[in-house]
């Protein structure tokens, strides 16, 4: 009995009170028929919904206690932290996670479980856009990946969503990983192991509105590219060193102006432009130096993702 391998499943959960009635609705109807095989455990993570989602989750605990659980943080950290607090309270052999809004179909759980059965470590989905994803997200997703990739040195295929499966040893890699603002979505492809893509449509949000908001895209794509990569401090140090090398060729004419040519005063838009130009530069390159310099400052506080405030599973002892 206890030889069957648990899978757990985890869905972050912002205001997503429409949808988790449905999520575990649509979930059960893919597991009941697997539990021949697998034990399945469900992990809400509620990321400091201000709807009625705690609530709901806690009379979803009490209707199924035996496989249904939430963890709830004492604020909204992010759908990052939320995954990496489900990856935390897992306790699968394998885990999968996908989002609360039902966008990503539970009729891949059996697709996933087959591919891990033969052997494949990770199992992840790109998404096969198409019209019913909004112009907006699609067009956003895809400069996303470009710049990504263009910058950061792993190779990110466009479309990968949070939706995928993770064996027991790459969880723990996720566990331990001493980073505060670990980016899954590229560490997935650094770790490496046995990797299955698998392409998917998405649904249609079951209910309710998207909760990725521009500011918390910017953040993401910001965060996804200084945290696999020092190329864009590479970047600056080129376009400084370009910029400089222009600039002694100018200081050397304009030497040669004033002393050979005796030229009166003019060049009111070369002034104006180069002063412009390098002001711009340096403001980017301090932006860039800043951007990592704040990931230290995160990193040295050393302050926990997440914190979590109430959760229905009991916190690990090993
Ligand atoms: N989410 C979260 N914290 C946030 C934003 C989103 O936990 O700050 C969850 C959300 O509840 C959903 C998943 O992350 O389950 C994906 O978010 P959403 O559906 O809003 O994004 P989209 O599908 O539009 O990219
Ligand atoms: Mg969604």
């Amino acid at each position: 009995m206890e030889s069957k391998p648990l899978i757990s499943i985890i869905l972050p959960a912002y205001n997503e009170e429409e949808n988790l009635a449905m999520a575990v609705q649509k979930i059960a109807e893919q597991t009941t028929p697997l539990q021949g095989g697998y034990r399945f455990e469900l992990i809400f993570v509620n990321d400091g919904s201000s709807d009625r989602t705690l609530a709901l989750l806690r009379e979803l605990h009490q209707k199924h206690s035996d496989w249904v659980h939430f963890v709830s943080f004492s604020r909204n950290f992010g759908h990052m932290s939320a995954l990496r607090c489900g990856y935390d309270h897992s306790r699968g052999d394998a885990v999968i996670c996908m989002d609360a809004d039902l966008q990503h179909p539970p009729q891949y759980i059996p697709v996933f479980l087959e591919k891990w059965r033969e052997g494949y470590e990770i199992v992840y989905t790109t998404r096969q856009d198409d019209e019913k994803t909004g112009w907006f997200k699609r067009t956003s997703s895809r400069y996303f990946y470009g710049l990504m990739n263009r910058f950061s040195d792993v190779n990110i295929e466009p479309g990968a969503a949070d939706f995928r499966l993770l064996d027991r040893k790459v969880v723990n890699l996720i566990r331990d990983s001493q980073e505060t603002e670990l980016f899954i979505r590229g560490f997935i492809p650094w770790v490496g192991f046995r990797q299955f893509a698998i392409p998917y449509k998405p649904d249609q949000r079951f209910a309710g509105q998207s909760k990725y908001t521009l500011r918390k895209m910017i953040r993401l794509a910001l965060n996804g590219i200084t945290a696999f990569s020092v190329r864009p401090l590479r970047i600056a140090t080129f376009l400084g060193s370009c910029i400089s090398g222009l600039a002694f060729a100018y200081a050397i004419y304009a030497l040669y102006a004033h002393l050979v040519l005796k030229e009166t005063v003019q060049g009111w838009t070369s002034v104006l432009l180069s002063v412009l130009i390098i002001g711009g530069l340096q403001l980017l390159t301090l932006g860039i130096i800043g951007e990592y310099l704040g990931r230290l400052f995160l990193q040295a506080k050393g302050r926990p993702p997440y914190i979590v405030q109430e959760s229905t599973i009991p916190p690990k002892t090993s």
